[in-house]
């Protein structure tokens, strides 16, 4: 049976970029088998084929350029959980379509699964009795997205700090190599950290943020079991696009950092946030009063989030043209450095735009945001930008 069809396709000729694109014919393969079948009828008809997750990408990359589309959200099933006693480590198989949302759900309730042996099937009854949660660590924040569209994607999450780097965390994948599809995928699972605790703090620019984190992060390597899980910050542009959210006193004028801790016991942890507290009075760091200190639970996640919320936002509002998006990778030691480059290229430039990071990692987000006269300029700025962070 042809599983093609074109019922409902237009809600699937875009993604969160907001580009449209074209498309006749459209399946949701639900196994290996089935898009086996698919691949071999658009290999026959010859015509251009878009495989989509779930359309969360921010660069239109899922919008298809007319033909086929094969959409992978129906092949979501948790395969086999598997304990390997020799390295103490826990996995689990999945296939590509399943959401960061289905695996988080899947291993907090502790959901029935197949497993890879016997020996796996006792740790799991372990696991459900046990308190913790076991997590997939990398924490792209796009928790709808699937791990397919995410490593077809190369994601950064907010974990890449503290060993969430998304090629690290995948032990095997089953990938159609004809078209490139990932089918299934096998990932690394580690204990949650039992306590974390969120800093928020200001400072005057990138490289005093970088500096913070850097101390910080050879204060928790000095002590037992403590940790900086993840660094974001956000330059004072940022606090435009919450304006009109009750939100702006989060993003003050300066650059705001979301630095989080975890450590195995709250003493540890109490005594890494009050070297945390000393170093930005001690640094005369600006807003130093205003740093806020939060346990896990709601004030935690909402700050965990800012950085989604801020896509969310920018995504949303119309700009009157589409926004245009550079992710860099440079070397941490050159973050600040590239950081002023951007911000030097855009001052006077009349254009708005969103600027954020992930610090000691060298990653950083400039998003631009033209109206329809500014186009063709911003985009000279991207590229401009591409080729002088290239170094
Ligand atoms: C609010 C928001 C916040 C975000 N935050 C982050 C962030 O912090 N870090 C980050 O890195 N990204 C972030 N993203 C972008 C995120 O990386 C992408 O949304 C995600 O990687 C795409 O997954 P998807 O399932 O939606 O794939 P889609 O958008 O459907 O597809 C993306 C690409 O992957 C390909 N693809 C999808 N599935 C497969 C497969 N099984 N095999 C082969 N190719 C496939 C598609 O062909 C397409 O080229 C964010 C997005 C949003 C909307």
């Amino acid at each position: 049976m042809n599983m093609f069809h074109n019922t409902g396709i237009e809600s699937y000729l875009s993604d969160e970029s907001g580009i449209v694109g074209s498309a006749s014919w459209i399946a949701f393969p639900q196994s290996k088998a089935d898009l086996c079948k698919l691949l071999h009828i658009v290999r026959e008809a010859g015509e251009p084929l878009t495989i989509q997750g779930a359309r969360t990408g921010l660069r239109g990359q899922a919008v298809p350029q007319g033909g086929y589309i094969i959409n992978l959200t129906k092949m979501c099933a948790i395969e086999a959980f598997r304990f390997d006693s020799a390295t103490s480590s826990a996995s689990v198989k999945l296939q590509a379509g399943v959401t960061l949302e289905q695996l988080d759900d899947w291993l907090r309730i502790k959901a029935p699964t197949e497993f890879a042996d016997d020996e796996s099937k006792m740790h799991w009854e372990r696991y459900c009795s046990w308190d913790g949660t076991l997590y997939f660590v990398p924490n792209p924040s796009e928790k709808t997205a699937t791990l397919g569209g995410l490593i077809a994607e190369d994601a950064v999450g907010s974990y890449v700090l503290c060993g969430g780097d998304l090629a690290q965390n995948i032990l095997d994948k089953d990938v159609i190599l004809s078209e490139n599809v990932i089918v299934s995928l096998t990932l690394a699972l580690h204990p949650r950290p039992a306590q974390r605790y969120g800093l928020m703090s200001y400072h005057k620019d990138c490289a005093e943020a970088e500096a913070f984190v850097e101390t910080m992060r050879g204060y928790a390597f000095g002590m037992e079991s403590t940790q900086v899980l993840a660094a974001e910050w956000f330059d004072s542009v940022c606090r435009e696009i919450l304006a009109d959210t009750q939100n702006t006193h989060l993003l003050p004028d300066a650059v705001s950092l979301w630095t989080e801790f975890a450590a195995d016991s709250e003493d540890r942890l109490l005594t890494l946030l009050a070297h945390a507290l000393e170093l930005l009075e001690q640094a005369d760091i600006v807003f130093a009063d205003r740093a806020l200190v939060v346990a896990e639970g709601r004030d935690f996640n909402f700050l965990q989030n800012i950085r989604h919320t801020l896509t969310e936002r920018l995504n949303e509002k119309d700009y009157g043209a589409l926004p245009l998006l550079l992710d860099c990778a440079v070397l941490p030691n050159v973050s600040a450095k590239a950081v002023s480059t951007i911000k030097e290229h855009l001052e006077g430039a009349e254009i708005p735009y969103a600027l954020m990071g992930r610090a000691a990692t060298g990653h950083i987000t400039v998003r631009l945001l033209p109206n329809e006269a500014h186009h063709a300029a911003a985009n000279q700025i991207i590229e401009r930008l591409a080729d002088e962070l290239s170094y």
